[in-house]
């Protein structure tokens, strides 16, 4: 995909999910939560996991935040269900490397998550970008402590 098609398309992606963000619910019986917090931007949700023989079976969220953390928070969720605990810190390694620019967007591996690359452009919103997935981490360590990108 050449970079002007990647960009639209991140524009899109990011509008469609931050205005009608998938599986934003609570979840009453998850294995695994964790609330994270980007003072940076205020962004601010609530992660709930539900882990199974190392599988996540559903995973969801809640909170307030810019377009771009609603739309990270609301592709994740879709992405990481049915997926390892090992596949999920994969992809986070992968996305991490994509939003900072340290690695050139892999399609074949990120599937839609590649038009996060868009981000790279605009230094600020990695925090935004990747709350959800720090979240999801300390989810899964559980930890006990709220997650500031900070
Ligand atoms: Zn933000």
């Amino acid at each position: 995909m050449s970079t002007d098609a990647l960009r639209e398309l991140y524009q899109e992606v990011i509008l469609d999910h931050s205005k009608k963000p998938r599986n934003f619910r609570e979840i009453d019986n998850a294995s695994h939560d964790a609330k994270g917090h980007n003072p940076l931007c205020g962004d601010r949700l609530s992660l709930y996991v539900v882990v199974e023989d190392g599988v996540i079976r559903d995973m969801s969220f809640k909170g307030a935040g810019c377009a771009i953390s609603t739309a990270s928070a609301s592709m994740m969720t879709e992405v990481l269900k049915g997926k390892t605990q090992a596949e999920a810190e994969a992809l986070f390694e992968s996305f991490h490397g994509v939003v900072t620019g340290k690695t050139d967007a892999d399609e074949d591996a990120l599937g839609k998550l590649a038009v996060f690359a868009g981000v790279r452009d605009y230094p600020v919103r990695v925090k935004c970008a990747t709350l959800a997935w720090h979240t999801l981490n300390a989810a899964l360590a559980e930890k006990e402590e709220a997650v500031s990108t900070e």
